[in-house]
């Protein structure tokens, strides 16, 4: 067993921006600039309290009309080395937003040497802080930002992320903050009282207190402090062949919603990423013939946890009923009276065949398709329906059959294919590093073993290869 995959200690530093979210209420903060460029930033500020002096010779009329009214103070003129010296000591932030970079560079450098954040407006490199693009509802804050790199992109993530956020949000947020003492005090447990606010937000609780119905919100939840009971479950998960984007959203769900997970090698980073941040993360992964942690070990693992009252996420590869020992899984803990569900994920073939263009079907030539496995047994032997596989009018995607592909080759051609019949490998199958092989039933064995195919890999073998799209149309612009 081993934690992976962690940005723990040795992991490399990001040097990205940051998050981070200040309290400014009272706070005196310093804008440089009294035009445009300032007026967005301070109008930014004064809604959250600051306490705002503009130095600039001339306020433009906004500005000034916001002097006249005593919502800012304004230091008329130029921002000097001396007046900056003289103003900058006990402020929190510092914004550099005049229209004349070399100033703001000099307003940096001066907050910059008395450890004051500072942003020069549309320069991040002098910037010791970035203000990002914001979603705001009530106390829930989203911010966005690509560290200057790509404005236009922010704003897009931006459209998206709006278009999803729920009505009523900050009713919701309000209500879950007006009772949280009241939750904490009839619920001290933290892993209960988790749960409390789970099955509320999933619940008609979450959809009263979003419409602002907080009487009905409330009994909801007073119900469920009386009566959640702390079972644990496993959900057994398929999270697909690798890319994230394939992630069905009940797997989604479910990762974020999980205390421990329990994962194979076949799982690329980008998944587990998805996973609960304070989920405890423990590698069982099998490599062929050598097995990390033998199957009767997991399955007794996932009884154990679940037992203790965790929520035991068992994430695999592709499908769990198909070549992934789920069936054994389930039977195991059904023996044990453990409650679990199954989330079905995209299987290596599906997955390989459309993102490597080739149909696993087709009206033409291929009127069913076989999965199956190709790992040896024991003695070395391959133990498969030779001949019902050996038939044209079908496509045949072989899991694990990398290390048996020249056997596997030449027992198709002995039962009656040809030679020439198309094949083809899937490499990293939807991973951006994909690699597609194509060849025929005798030119495969040395393709793969001249570019040295790796795990994972899927065997496509019929005349869909032949059918294979290498470039879709280009989308629409839009
Ligand atoms: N349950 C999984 C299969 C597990 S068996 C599923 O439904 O996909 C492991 C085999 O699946 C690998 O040896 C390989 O043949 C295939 N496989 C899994 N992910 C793959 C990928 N991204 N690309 C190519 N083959 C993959």
């Amino acid at each position: 067993m081993s934690a992976a995959n962690g940005t723990g200690p040795g992991a490399a530093p990001d040097p990205g921006w940051f998050p981070l979210a200040l309290r400014l209420q009272g706070a005196r903060v310093l804008v440089a600039g009294g035009g445009g460029i300032a007026l967005n930033k301070i109008r930014l500020l004064l809604a959250h309290g600051a306490r705002v002096e503009v130095v600039a010779p001339v306020l433009d009329d906004a500005l000034a009309a916001m002097r006249d009214a005593g919502a800012l103070a304004h230091v008329a003129g130029e921002a000097t080395r001396e007046r900056l010296r003289a103003l900058l000591p006990g402020c929190r932030l510092v914004y550099a937003a005049t229209d004349d970079r070399a100033a703001n560079r000099l307003v940096a450098a001066e907050a910059d040497a008395l450890n004051i954040p500072v942003c020069a407006v549309d320069d991040p490199e002098p910037s010791s802080f970035i203000t990002p693009a914001q979603i705001h509802r009530g106390p829930v804050r989203i911010a966005i930002s690509t560290g200057g790199a790509a404005p236009v992109l922010a704003r897009r993530l931006r459209e998206r992320i709006e278009a999803v956020m729920p009505a009523g949000l900050d009713g919701l947020a309000r209500f879950l903050q007006a009772e949280r003492a009241h939750v904490v005090g009839r619920c001290p447990d933290v892993n209960r009282r988790r749960r409390v606010w789970e099955a509320f937000l999933d619940g008609p609780g979450g959809t009263a207190a979003a419409a602002g119905d907080r009487a009905t919100a409330r009994q909801v939840l007073d119900g469920l402090l009386d009566g959640v009971a702390v079972g644990g479950e496993v959900w057994l998960v398929g999270a697909g062949p690798g890319d994230a984007d394939l992630l069905t959203l009940r797997a989604l769900h479910l990762m974020q919603n999980a205390d421990s997970v329990l994962y194979d090698q076949l799982l690329p980073p980008e998944l587990l990423d998805r996973v609960r941040r304070d989920a405890e993360r423990v590698f069982v992964g099998k490599q062929r013939d050598r097995h990390t942690m033998p199957q009767e070990q997991i399955n007794a693992e996932l009884i154990r946890r679940a037992r203790a009252g965790e929520r035991v996420l068992r994430l695999k590869g592709g499908d769990p009923f198909i070549f992934g020992r789920g069936g054994e899984e389930i039977e195991a803990l059904m023996a044990a009276g453990v409650p679990f569900q199954v989330v079905p994920g995209i299987t290596a073939a599906s997955g390989c065949a459309a993102y490597a263009g080739i149909p696993l079907t087709h009206r033409d030539c291929a009127q069913s398709c076989l999965f199956v496995t190709g790992h040896a047994r024991r003695d070395g032997t391959l133990d498969l329906p030779w001949e019902s596989m050996a038939r044209p009018g079908q496509t045949i995607a072989i899991y694990m059959g990398v290390a048996a592909l020249p056997e596997l080759c030449a027992m198709l051609v002995r039962h009656g294919l040809p030679p020439d019949w198309p094949a083809a490998l899937v490499e990293r199958g939807t991973r951006p590093d994909q690699r597609v092989l194509t060849g025929t039933l005798a030119s495969l064995p040395e393709t793969a073993r001249a570019q040295a195919v790796g795990s994972p890999a899927l065997v496509l073998v019929g005349e869909v290869v032949r059918h294979r799209v290498v470039t879709p149309p280009p989308l629409p612009e839009v």
